[in-house]
């Protein structure tokens, strides 16, 4: 098990890399990781034994900007009074994959443009 701390809009938040079975909000919930808000608390799985991914460490990354996004619209107060015609947009995780995906572009144009 490894946990860090970061800072999110002026907020302590742990992240905590372990097991499926040492986190009970993973375990048997087919999730490769998730956020308690209430804690502030973002939980990163290890590889599974049956998980086929080649590179489970890229995965790691991907899930973790996933997850640190939900903490930056949980910390905007945007996490659940957002409205769209199906579902709040802010828990749309369509639009959450996306910043999880692009937000490295995003960043290396920034700082190539010295605009950070
Ligand atoms: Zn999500």
């Amino acid at each position: 098990m490894k946990e860090q701390k970061v800072n999110i809009l002026g907020t302590e938040w742990k992240i905590i890399t372990c097991k499926e079975q040492e986190s009970e909000l993973l375990n048997e919930k087919y999730r490769d990781g998730c956020t308690d808000n209430s804690t502030r608390t973002i939980y990163i799985c290890e590889k599974k034994p049956d998980c086929e991914l080649q590179d489970y460490e890229m995965w790691k990354r991907l899930s973790l900007r996933h997850e640190i996004f939900h903490a930056f619209l949980f910390e905007s107060g945007l996490d659940a009074s957002s409205n769209c015609t199906n579902r709040p947009w802010a828990e749309n995780e369509e639009m959450v994959d996306w910043f999880a995906i692009q937000s490295p572009k995003i960043y290396k144009v920034f700082a190539e443009l010295d605009i950070l």
